[in-house]
């Protein structure tokens, strides 16, 4: 299972989190588990809303993962997962996309963050 840096977040994701993102993340959190024995570590998941920054986390459909400690190829893994899925869902006519962009490389808080784009105005 994904570990949480901030262990109150979790109760919050479990309650307002999107549906879809609970399905991205527990895909990539066993995709991780799987090829690499490693678990996933959430930094920020559900966040108050900024109104001078237009975001997906307040919504509950985007999550940071850390990646400062991970093999690249577990990122890699991660991105085609993330490719495939919105594969999957477009075949299946599914509403909306993730999409995903590395921030912070080579800082501290270097993460992935993933979100569902549903496009919707944020
Ligand atoms: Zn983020």
């Amino acid at each position: 299972m994904a570990v949480w840096k901030h262990e109150k977040d979790q109760t919050v994701w479990a309650s307002l989190g999107h549906q879809n993102m609970k399905y991205i993340l527990g895909l990539l959190d066993i995709m991780s588990l799987l090829f690499f024995g490693l678990e996933i570590t959430i930094t920020s998941a559900i966040r108050e809303k900024n109104p001078e920054k237009k975001s997906f986390h307040p919504l509950g459909q985007a999550i940071d993962l850390r990646t400062k400690t991970i093999p690249v190829r577990m990122i890699w893994v991660w991105e085609m997962t993330i490719k495939m899925v919105n594969g999957i869902w477009h075949v299946m006519r599914k509403p909306g996309r993730f999409d995903y962009v590395r921030e912070c490389v080579g800082e501290e808080n270097e993460h992935m963050h993933i979100e569902y784009d549903t496009g919707d105005p944020v």
